[in-house]
């Protein structure tokens, strides 16, 4: 089993790395020397996001999905470390194809760990926050129980196929595999899609940007702890980087829990926009079975503890950040 003091002359494996997320970790990882390559579908991830590196000798983007066995196969054995991002993500993606979300998130996370497994890459899988569901027990910490809703509500498709991830790398730990998990909350940043199918960060940015009225679903005082980017892939790093994190699952989150309907007012602060606050019932956005999560934010003591990780930027930063890059995009 080999574990790692540096990332810096690694040869990193990022799945899903042309996407929001995965595309600042590999930012991250050429700037600390290490070699890149990127396996991506191009479903939700943009070669846009990576532009800046084509021509780089130490990157290489392969257009492909992670459930294509035989080019995992190819792709793992040469590498020294994976980063598991690939995946459907979001709510509304999610609601649109919960049958791909299914067989995305479950077969392409047992492709990549079997291959991982085969040779004993040091592997860390992209979780979800998501999977605390509708837990109570704020902030949330690892070793909570999970509280999903039905099967019937096809929102907990997403939550269970990170689930099955985290139990298979769970399960191949103990027989070799040096694999982490990490739970991502609400990361929001730069390079985020503005077509509405993504964090209500960047649906409420371009709503404010373009003069439409910021839609807070129901009464808006539902919590998140929304992570800026540059944060989450930090963790991300860490995770890799810690010999004590084999077999271990860490909330990669802010500590600061904001409400929906104040995120909506800073926002509008931070743009100067005139674009007014409606309340809308989310179920009539996302259909009758529809269950959203009131209250969602990390409890960061065991990251902090084994990772020596801790989310660093304010909210408020964060935002003006995205912000502009949301208008030198055009917005
Ligand atoms: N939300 C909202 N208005 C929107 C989109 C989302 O009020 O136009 C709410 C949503 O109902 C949820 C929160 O914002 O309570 C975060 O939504 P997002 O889809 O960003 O992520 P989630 O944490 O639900 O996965």
């Amino acid at each position: 089993m080999t574990l790692l003091s540096t990332i810096e002359n690694k040869r990193c494996l990022v799945t899903g790395g042309a996407g929001f997320i995965g595309s600042h970790l590999v930012d991250r990882l050429l700037n600390q020397g290490a070699g890149v390559t990127v396996v991506d579908d191009l479903s939700l991830g943009r070669t846009a996001n990576l532009a800046h590196h084509l021509g780089n000798p130490r990157f290489s983007l392969v257009t492909g999905s992670v459930t294509d066995s035989r080019l995992l196969a190819d792709l793992v054995v040469e590498h020294q470390v994976i980063f598991h991002l690939a995946a459907v993500v979001g709510v509304k993606h999610v609601l649109d194809d919960p049958l791909n979300t299914l067989h995305v998130n479950v077969e392409g996370t047992r492709v990549v760990l079997m291959e991982a497994f085969k040779h004993q890459t040091r592997t860390v899988v992209v979780s979800s926050s998501e999977v605390y569901g509708k837990s109570r027990h704020i902030p949330f910490s690892e070793s909570d129980d999970l509280v999903l809703g039905p099967s019937s509500a096809p929102r907990w498709s997403y939550a269970v196929s990170k689930l099955y991830g985290e139990h298979l790398a769970m399960a191949l730990a103990p027989q070799g595999l040096p694999v982490t998990i990490v739970r991502y909350f609400n990361a929001y940043g730069p390079r985020l899609a503005g077509d509405g199918y993504g964090s209500v960060v960047a649906k409420f940015i371009v709503q404010a940007l373009t003069g439409q009225p910021l839609t807070v679903h129901d009464d808006g005082c539902q919590k998140r702890g929304f992570t800026y980017v540059a944060d989450t892939v930090a963790g991300t790093q860490a995770a890799a980087l810690s010999d004590r994190a084999v077999g271990r699952v860490y909330n990669i989150g802010s500590q600061e829990h904001v409400r929906i309907v104040d995120l909506a007012q800073t926002i509008l602060d931070l743009t100067g926009s005139k674009s007014k606050i409606i309340h809308v019932p989310a179920r009539s956005v996302f259909g009758p079975n529809f269950e959203d999560i009131n209250l969602r934010g990390a409890d960061g003591t065991r990251a902090s503890q084994e990772l020596g990780f801790t989310a660093q930027i304010p909210i408020h930063q964060g935002l003006a950040q995205t912000i502009s890059w949301f208008k030198d995009q055009g917005y």
